[in-house]
């Protein structure tokens, strides 16, 4: 039975590699997979990049009022097309089809878009394996994160550690090399005129630099 899947940690603890290497082992079996990630994600706006220098296009994006469901549905259509035109399926093979849908920082997904990813899994019998952050730099949940925090059928944490050597837990914001605690939630390069760092920390490092405070109050 397809499951969907979350897999989250803090920033930098390898979820673009992991999902890179999930896509792998399903082609290494000459299986088709899917990657989609938010368009909200500027940055490498239509590649899945890790920091090892793997990087690969995606197969879709997903802006903020799309239907995640019909554009999966589209693309597993033109799968199922272009298999068969390339190659008519043996006698008792089945016909070819998607094995797996991959989404990158899945926590900028609506929650209308996560309660979607589980009828894909369920209803179109698809398995989803779902990569983010929890939480953002004031460490609340992301949206996306929150609904499939919910909704997963399987929960995995990609660790990373801190600078003090603890597991990370939150993603503390830099502005031009200074900590800040309040700002909106997304702040892509791009947009902010100073440069804009995050490290990942665990609850005691993050609470001294805070001051204490948690949540920008
Ligand atoms: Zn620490």
């Amino acid at each position: 039975m397809a499951k969907l899947y979350f897999r989250y940690g803090a920033m930098n603890s390898g979820k673009s590699t992991a999902l890179l290497q999930a896509a792998y082992n399903y082609e290494e079996r000459g299986q088709h997979v899917l990657l989609a990630k938010p368009a909200i994600d500027t940055k490498d706006a239509t590649k899945v990049s890790s920091r090892l220098g793997v990087t690969r296009d995606v197969d879709f994006l997903v802006g903020p009022d799309d239907d995640i469901r019909l554009l999966f549905g589209e693309h597993r259509e033109r799968v199922r097309n272009a298999e068969e035109d390339a190659l008519m399926p043996e006698a008792g093979e089945s016909a070819p089809d998607v094995a797996c849908l991959l989404i990158d920082e899945a926590q900028f997904l609506t929650r209308e878009q996560v309660d979607d990813l589980l009828r894909i899994v369920v209803l179109d019998g698809v398995p989803v394996l779902a990569y983010g952050i929890r939480t953002d730099f004031r460490t609340d949940a992301f949206p996306g994160s929150a609904r499939l925090m919910e909704l997963a059928h399987s929960l995995e944490e990609l660790k990373t550690i801190c600078r003090c050597g603890r597991k990370a837990l939150f993603n503390a914001r830099l502005v031009g090399g200074r900590f800040v605690f309040d700002g909106d939630q997304v702040a892509i390069d791009e947009l902010s005129a100073d440069r804009v760092t995050y490290e990942s920390m665990c609850a005691e490092c993050y609470l001294r630099e805070s001051g204490g405070r948690l949540d920008g109050r």
